[in-house]
């Protein structure tokens, strides 16, 4: 954990840009030297467990008109194969997703869609694991808080994206619902090469039937972008049931995109290992007496005169937020399974910003 909490909020609000950043998979453990939130707390992939996360309420979905009449645009973008959905009326979005509930609470803007998968049938592609088990590929539904407008200001915030995973699992058997594959067949040619793209006229209402099935049933949690910069600003809902892909679909993941612009590196195994759980008691402690000392700090700087607005206004937030820690009950210390223990803390809160330093170290 190399990252203290309170640089994590000044890097989110003033200084993290989310574009195009040199990174490898090759290299993951690596991304932290040049992208310091990627080695800080609530990283994501994790391995799901239910013991440990809470399925929360079914999520209401708002589609929009004129699904029937759609248009997709795939892009390789050199890491994924990236699709923007888009109904009839293109100035409104695919949809809203609205969810009750902790952690996913707020409503959310669909913005794109993504894939990330293997090299290999033996080789799992997918980024999350449900205990052990990973799937052939992982599709993410990829959403910003509609408070924030915007994408790009969304991943300055904590509560900034929702992302739904979807867990894929090759399959030749027809008798099942499959994962639409949106006429990527048709212009996969178009896709070989970074920049590569190609749109296509499409119904999109399988999409709707597939994210409906989706949200049945999830797990969630409070996690963070997969590739650099890493923010801790998604919250994530996986569907607990993965869905059945065409072979042929994942077929020409595997074997006709590339990541360079000779045609030389297949683009595969784009997948960020699971991280550490940092969600367990023995963390929430050592965080615990982390956020104390950091806290006295601040408020000796304090003491010392420093009359920076920023140490000041957060100084003051700290204390608020140590004194609501040495408060009884203790709200991380007393946890046997963090996840749900601070979600159910964070439900009687006193103080948003309470709410949030918690949620920041522990969840
Ligand atoms: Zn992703």
């Amino acid at each position: 954990m190399g990252l203290p909490w309170w640089l994590l909020l000044v890097y989110l609000r003033h200084s993290v840009k989310v574009g195009p950043s040199a990174f490898n998979y090759n290299e993951t453990t690596h991304w932290k030297d040049h992208f310091p939130m990627c080695g800080g707390p609530m990283q994501s992939p994790v391995s799901l467990t239910a013991t440990r996360l809470a399925l929360s309420r079914t999520p209401t979905l708002k589609f929009a008109d004129g699904l029937e009449d759609g248009e997709v645009e795939f892009v390789n973008t050199g890491r994924e194969i990236k699709l923007k959905l888009m109904p009839k009326n293109r100035k409104l979005p695919l949809l809203h997703l609205i969810s009750y509930s902790k952690p996913t609470l707020g409503i959310y803007t669909f913005a794109q869609m993504h894939f990330h998968w293997g090299a290999t049938p033996e080789e799992h592609g997918s980024e999350h694991s449900i205990g052990d088990k990973y799937t052939d590929a992982e599709a993410h539904f990829v959403f910003f808080n509609t408070r924030y407008g915007s994408f790009k200001d969304a991943v300055r915030h904590f509560d900034g994206l929702l992302v739904l995973g979807v867990m894929l699992e090759g399959s030749e058997n027809k008798n099942q619902f499959f994962f639409p594959t949106l006429g990527m067949e048709k212009g996969v040619q178009h896709l070989a090469v970074p920049g590569g793209k190609f749109r296509e006229k499409l119904d999109l209402s399988p999409v709707q039937d597939l994210l409906k099935r989706a949200v049945r049933r999830f797990y969630s949690y409070h996690g963070s972008l997969t590739t650099p910069p890493c923010n801790p600003v998604v919250s994530w809902m996986v569907s607990a049931n993965p869905m059945a892909i065409s072979g042929d679909f994942l077929r020409a993941l595997r074997g006709r995109v590339f990541e360079d612009d000779d045609g030389n590196q297949l683009l595969v195994n784009n997948r960020r290992p699971v991280q550490p759980d940092t969600r367990s008691c023995h963390h929430a402690a050592h965080q615990h007496r982390r956020v104390v000392s950091v806290l006295a700090g601040l408020r000796a700087a304090q003491r010392r005169g420093d009359r920076s607005p920023r140490l000041g206004e957060m100084a003051e937030s700290a204390g608020r937020a140590e004194r609501a820690l040495r408060s009884p009950p203790a709200p991380v210390l007393s946890c046997r399974r963090a996840g749900s223990a601070v979600t159910a803390r964070l439900k009687s809160k006193r103080q948003t910003y309470r709410a949030g330093m918690i949620r920041l170290q522990s969840c």
